[in-house]
């Protein structure tokens, strides 16, 4: 038994292997960017052959950077970019076309064509999902469709789909394994998260053969072994989950009621809702957020679309700040904002609000007004967008949340995780590592090789690095998030506002 595991973190702009030990403790890092292919407007693909080749490549280096060899590594487990859409032949093991990935658009009038037809509450019902382009259901039907001879081939059994961690099992095991896991099957639109199996009707209605689908397992348990030549050695793969249900098990989040944010580029928050689904009223995303010991666990998904961006754009726009971890400094020096309220709304508002057309503002300048401030409410509106999706979180689960686990690039900033509480009203937990999303595979590789014993094992090795308590009345919050509330609601008139 090795002594440490082995993490494939296949992201969206690159590929990472990340080697841990008991403890949790990255040992070793290998990390590649791949090619961004962008063949039209809003078109987005990646090479499959270069997301395995740079990830085999990773996973190499990684040990080699640490003087391992595959009979120190316990277990593998994979977390991946998700709904990106992968079709190969079975026979020579090369994809009939480049991944579509997530953020492609290419389908959104097949989407438009599901809803108009009606599908929208049958599709939210079996999937938890609202119907949208961004899911692998319609980039797998765009391939079937636009390669020659895909569709006839598909049904013959000669084409296999996968998602990124199905393809690169497939690959790595030389064949022998076409499986997906149930977090990441349940962000392709085809998949029932109630039954846990393909959904017929939608299969069906989109015309896709069963035939090609991977058969969906629990996130933890036996993947297959690689092939020989990759390591050396056989080394079991024994876990894979998509990269924001990782995160939550990375941040252990358990139980029901318990919720991460990641504070990246953008913000992902997940909520555990336990052994159901629980179905939002806001219009969250119900999915899965993994299947371990025999059981379901579902999640609440909620995202804001600017979250570090707001960052970005005060440092290379604005010129504002030289680096993004300056602006806890800028917004330290001012006692508030001094009444500005920023609404980063660059592409529009998502939930809560959903709005696309809306547009970003900045409200209540004065001759007053510093840069400070300015930079003081661009963090502020980070945690008051946070704040609208816990709330729309809490209503859907029914109680209030009291505690938030924290993680990506954002949350290392102080003042934000502070205003976040105080805005909030919330406990903040931010765990030393903040790579949530490859510990949550190492976990669950780790549970299902009994390298860990149990999920007490993990809660026991989580170090905390800092912990943030609400420290303002009730009164100032409630004063401040509606002023917030107010000037978001300006920003939805605007968007009315064909002249605008
Ligand atoms: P992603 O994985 O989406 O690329 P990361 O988790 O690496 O994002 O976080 C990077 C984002 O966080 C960037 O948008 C950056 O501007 C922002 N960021 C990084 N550090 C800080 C900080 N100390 N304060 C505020 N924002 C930060």
């Amino acid at each position: 038994m090795g002594e440490y595991i082995m993490t494939l973190d296949e992201g969206t702009t690159s590929a990472r292997c990340i080697i841990y030990d008991r403890v949790g403790n990255a040992v070793s890092v290998g990390q590649r960017e791949f090619k961004q292919i962008f063949p039209n407007d809003g078109w987005v693909e990646h090479d499959a052959m270069e997301i395995y080749s740079t990830q085999m490549a990773v996973a190499q280096e990684a040990l080699l950077k640490a003087s391992l060899t595959y009979r120190d590594i316990d277990s593998i487990g994979i977390t991946n970019q998700r709904e990106t859409t992968i079709v190969w032949d079975k026979e020579t093991g090369r994809p009939i076309y480049n991944a579509i990935v997530w953020q492609c658009r290419r389908t959104a009038d097949t989407a438009e064509w599901l809803r108009d037809q009606g599908y929208s509450d049958m599709i939210r019902e079996k999937t938890g999902l609202i119907i949208d382009a961004y899911f692998s259901a319609t980039k797998l039907k765009w391939i079937l469709d636009n390669v020659k001879g895909a569709r006839e081939k598909a049904k013959r059994g000669e084409l296999l789909f996968g998602t990124v961690e199905t393809w690169l099992i497939w690959k790595m095991t030389g064949g022998a394994k076409h499986l997906t896991d149930y977090s990441n099957a349940a962000r392709t639109m085809m998949f029932n998260i109630n039954t846990l199996d393909w959904d017929d009707e939608i299969l069906s209605i989109l015309d896709i053969p069963r035939v090609m689908l991977p058969k969906p397992v629990p996130c933890a348990g036996d993947f297959g072994e690689t092939i020989f030549e990759l390591f050396g050695g056989k080394l079991p793969i024994t876990g894979a989950a998509g990269d924001q249900q990782a995160a939550l098990f990375g941040e252990a989040c358990f139980n029901e009621g318990e919720i991460k944010s990641t504070y990246g580029t953008g913000n992902f928050l997940l909520l555990n809702t336990g052994n159901k689904p629980v179905y939002s009223s806001s219009g969250l995303l119900t999915t899965i957020a993994w299947g371990l010991n025999g059981e379901v666990k579902y999640a609440l998904e909620g995202s804001v679309f600017v979250c570090g961006a707001a960052i970005q754009w005060l440092r290379d726009n604005l010129q504002m700040i030289k680096k993004s971890s300056i602006s806890e400094n800028f917004a330290s020096k001012v006692p508030d904002s001094d009444g500005v309220v920023v609404v980063p709304a660059f592409t529009g508002l998502g939930a809560p609000y959903w709005e696309p057309d809306a547009r970003g503002a900045i409200l209540g300048i004065k001759r007053s007004t510093k840069k400070e401030h300015i930079v003081r409410a661009t963090l502020e509106s980070i945690a008051f967008q946070s704040d609208d999706l816990i709330k729309a979180m809490e209503k859907d689960l029914g109680r209030k949340i009291t505690d938030l686990k924290v993680d990506g690039g954002a949350s290392l900033n102080n003042f934000l995780m502070q205003n976040q509480a105080d805005i909030s009203d919330i406990h903040i937990v931010r765990h030393k590592s903040i790579e949530s999303t490859s510990l949550g595979a190492a976990y669950l590789a780790g549970l299902a090789s009994g390298y860990y014993k149990s999920i007490e094992d993990i809660i026991e090795i989580k170090d905390i690095d800092k912990e943030f308590y609400p420290a303002i009345e009730d009164e100032e919050r409630q004063r401040a998030k509606a002023k917030w509330h107010r000037a978001v609601e300006a920003v939805l008139a605007l968007a009315e506002d064909e002249e605008f």
